[in-house]
């Protein structure tokens, strides 16, 4: 056992790296590439975690730093990287994010890119920077930040319009699709970002581009000054990350900050904000979906009372799947996340205040932390993404798949939770996962309840005697 735990603290964390979240963000720019300023390695890593999760070929450029430019600087690598990316895929959007070991080295990225475009007399792509070094956050970190800093860099002062903002965390294509699904039924204009539902899910055929269609469109980033409001689903970004704060700051835009629609009662704030915006009521067809919902949560709740989930992976998403299982009867064991949030933890606790038994919480959590967590709580199921496939292998608990990175099942980018319909899909998981659990220990469990009568009673004869 010590060697198994040994092992999985090493290679088992519950997050991944922070320039990660900030290539998914460029990724759902409209002719957006992104170029990873450090070794290889960061860069492989982090297209190969991509590539496994959304089942598309994606295209990250690296600067590839060694040992000599570790020592003696990494322009003239970052120079070349760049005269190659934008020769080869001629981006309109070019993010730089940062690694480790450039910001260990503390490589000046302002000034080398500043001086790179004035050298170069580049026009018609913008090149943003990013800071996102692993030591400072996850991939959550990385995906607020860079999402921030786009916005920063286009957001301008413009004539307030009618349109709304969305802004989304790190969650699936089909997620993506569902929001803009319901949205457009409201009849608003909107501007969601970061948008990789398509970039990052493409249908198949047509001719392959280096830079797939779709993203949000940087004219409408720069009119997101001017919207009537922002829809944040961001309970637990950090201020200094926060996109939506930042619009509010500087440009007076009012920030409605919501937890993810997965669930009944989150779903609903969402359609109650959207409905006081649009000043319309529920669409017919969403309040159909939602009584749809309703059903199966009532004909559900015999069962799913009888799970005691372990939640972990990003914040927003350990949130709303504790929220949506609360609702559902299946209090949860454990609460963890592998980042430090200290909102998400504060967030639930208020949540689950009035749960009869109180989870664990662990925050910068590991797998050995959460698998400890499990046992000690008696947890019989996990949601999450395919870290917590440790959790099957050693304690037989099944992990309903959810978030990122999915890489040993397939559909990671399909996986949908969002609004009345995608918690309906969801429920259905996690009913399903908890039955398939009952009725394969089910004989097993009987045959040992009489084969330990039979005992007790052979003992209790052998006494008499
Ligand atoms: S060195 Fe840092 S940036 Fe590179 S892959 Fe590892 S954690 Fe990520």
């Amino acid at each position: 056992m010590s060697d198994m735990r040994a092992k999985m603290v090493s290679e088992n964390q519950c997050q991944t790296c922070m320039p990660l979240g900030g290539v998914v963000a460029f990724k759902g720019i409209e002719e957006a590439m992104v170029l990873v300023h450090g070794s290889q390695g960061c860069s492989t890593y982090i297209r190969l975690s991509n590539v496994e999760h959304y089942n598309e070929p994606i295209d990250i450029a690296s600067s590839a730093l060694n040992e000599k430019q570790t020592i003696y600087g990494g322009e003239a690598n970052l120079r070349k990287a760049l005269d190659n990316v934008l020769r080869v895929y001629q981006p309109k959007v070019l993010g730089v994010v940062t690694t480790c070991l450039a910001e260990t080295i503390g490589e000046d990225m302002e000034r080398m890119i500043q001086s790179y475009i004035k050298d170069h007399d580049i026009r018609g792509v913008d090149i943003i920077p990013v800071a996102t070094p692993s030591y400072s956050g996850s991939h959550t970190e990385g995906f607020w930040a860079a999402t921030k800093e786009i916005i920063r860099h286009y957001a301008r002062p413009v004539a307030k319009h009618s349109g709304i903002n969305v802004i989304i965390p790190h969650i699936s294509p089909a997620d993506i699709r569902e929001i803009k699904r319901i949205l457009d039924m409201t009849g608003l204009e909107y501007t969601l970002i970061p948008d990789y539902s398509m970039t990052l899910d493409r249908p198949f055929g047509g001719e392959y581009l280096k830079i797939p269609l779709g993203g949000t469109r940087t004219r409408d980033i720069s009119r997101m000054a001017g919207a009537r409001a922002t829809i944040q689903f961001g309970l637990t970004c950090p201020d200094d990350l926060s996109p939506g704060l930042y619009l509010q700051q500087e440009y007076g835009v009012p920030l409605i900050d919501l937890p993810l629609p997965f669930g009944l009662e989150n779903t609903d704030r969402f359609i109650e904000a959207l409905s006081r915006i649009s000043g319309r009521l529920m669409p017919d067809y969403l309040a159909l979906e939602r009584g749809w919902l309703l059903d199966a949560m009532a004909d559900s709740h015999k069962y799913n009372a009888e799970g005691h989930p372990v939640i972990y992976g990003e914040p927003e998403l350990v949130y709303a799947f504790a929220a949506l299982c609360a609702e559902n009867g299946a209090m949860p064991a454990v609460i963890a996340t592998g980042t430090r949030n200290g909102r998400l933890m504060a967030r639930v606790k208020m949540l689950l205040a009035e749960a009869e038994e109180q989870p664990i919480f662990l925050e910068d959590a590991d797998f050995t932390a959460i698998y400890e967590a499990a046992v000690s709580t008696g947890a019989n199921v996990a949601i999450g993404h395919s870290g917590g496939k440790f959790l099957t292998e050693h304690l037989c608990i099944p992990v309903v798949r959810v978030g990122f990175p999915i890489h040993d099942r397939m559909g990671g980018q399909r996986i949908l939770s969002a609004g009345y319909a995608g918690t309906l899909a969801f429920l259905d998981r996690f009913t399903n996962t908890l039955l398939e659990r009952k009725y394969a220990s089910y004989r097993q469990k009987k045959k040992d309840e009489l084969t330990k009568g039979s005992r007790m009673q052979e003992a209790a004869i052998e006494g008499d005697e």
